[in-house]
């Protein structure tokens, strides 16, 4: 089977793999469209260590085809994802109160474990949550990380219906960050880029207002439209390191900051604004499968609608230098269905 593997020279090579008998547990999955995601060029990059031979993808969307012994969870012909939580222990102090993603035992695809930019992925069973009828395949690909991941942290914000939220970075995530701010809590959002094709996807898909950093300032800004008050909370997924000290500068007292974005920086905290303001800043890594289940659920109702493109396999080097380029709207979703 074909598979996009990590190579020495930080690139991707498209070639032929052979996999592994499966184990107990295992189903192998025949995968129809895989997303990239800024995470999958980070992992290339090595930005998070060498992992050279690596199968990348995990916001991939398939059928299984075959299960291991022990398998009780999923039938042959499920459709199923492939997401970045690829397994965690289910026994520890992480696992056992609903925060599995921050297992020390975890397992991710497409990073420590190879991943789903394959004609064929082994998952584990319990680990691959069934995509809901109604929605496209190649649109569940998003929701795989990048849906899960801003759902989740728009809930971590704590935000309210009626509240003032600023997402930072409209890209693959950020679109759909607006989409669950606006579509399923209800709140008031204001986008921030620094590209006007993106500013004018987050207004299409709910924002708002939409601010470009680069020709206003974002504190101004967010005070011009709150009544001087300021955000209640920010999301950032922006790969950079300004956004996340704009994004601590627009919220009021009180008010929480997400982290979702992976600049390799450090994020400037001014401490007597952190202490004297009340400001809390949480990282937030994508969501369980509880929270995936919930967040295909509102794609599949309609009320968050990814948008995808779909390319070949071969394409995949020209898509990393689109991405670092920032000339993607939405995701880039490598079909293997043809
Ligand atoms: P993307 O490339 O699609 O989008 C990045 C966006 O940030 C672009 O719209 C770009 O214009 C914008 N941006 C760049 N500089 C900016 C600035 N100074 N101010 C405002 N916006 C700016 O990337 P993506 O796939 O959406 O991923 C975003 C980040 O989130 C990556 O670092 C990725 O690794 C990370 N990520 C984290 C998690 C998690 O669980 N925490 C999950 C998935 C991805
Ligand atoms: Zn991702
Ligand atoms: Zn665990």
């Amino acid at each position: 089977m074909k598979a996009a593997i990590v190579t020495e020279d930080k690139k991707v090579r498209v070639e032929e793999k052979q996999l592994r008998p499966l184990n107990h547990g295992e189903a192998l999955v025949q995968m129809e469209y895989c997303g990239v995601c800024h995470t999958d060029l980070h992992v290339k990059n090595a930005d998070f260590g060498n992992v050279t031979g690596r199968v990348l993808g995990h916001e991939g969307i398939g059928k299984v085809i075959k299960l291991g012994e022990g398998v009780t969870s999923l039938e042959i012909g499920d459709r199923v994802s492939i997401a970045w939580l690829f397994e965690s222990c289910g026994r520890c102090e992480y696992c056992l109160t609903g925060r599995e993603t921050l297992c020390r035992q975890v397992k991710n695809a497409g990073y420590t474990v190879d991943g789903a930019m394959a004609e064929q992925c082994i998952v584990t069973a319990d680990y691959a949550v069934k995509v809901p009828d109604q929605l496209d395949p190649a649109a569940a690909t998003s929701v795989t990380c990048a849906g899960v991941t801003t759902y989740k942290a728009v809930k971590v914000s704590n935000i309210r219906p009626g509240q003032w939220i600023g997402i930072f970075g409209i890209g693959g995530l950020g679109n759909l960050a607006v989409q669950y701010a606006k579509h399923v809590f209800n709140a008031k959002v204001i986008a921030f880029d620094i590209s006007d094709e993106k500013l004018e996807l987050a207004l299409k898909v709910g924002a708002d207002h939409a601010v470009n950093s680069l020709k206003d300032d974002p504190v101004l800004k967010a005070k011009q439209l709150t009544n001087g008050d300021g955000l209640d909370a920010t999301v950032v997924t922006a790969v950079a390191k300004k956004p996340f000290n704009q994004a601590v500068d627009v919220v009021k007292a009180g008010g929480r900051v997400v982290a979702v974005g992976l600049p390799t920086d450090k994020m400037d905290l001014d401490i007597p604004r952190l202490v004297l303001d009340g400001i809390q800043v949480i990282g937030s890594l994508v969501g369980t499968r509880e929270d995936l289940q919930e967040a295909f659920g509102f794609a599949a109702e309609g009320k968050v609608v990814p948008i995808v493109s779909k390319r070949k396999i071969d394409d995949i080097n020209q898509i990393f230098e689109e991405m670092e380029e920032g000339k993607i709207q939405g995701r880039m979703v490598i079909d293997f269905t043809t």
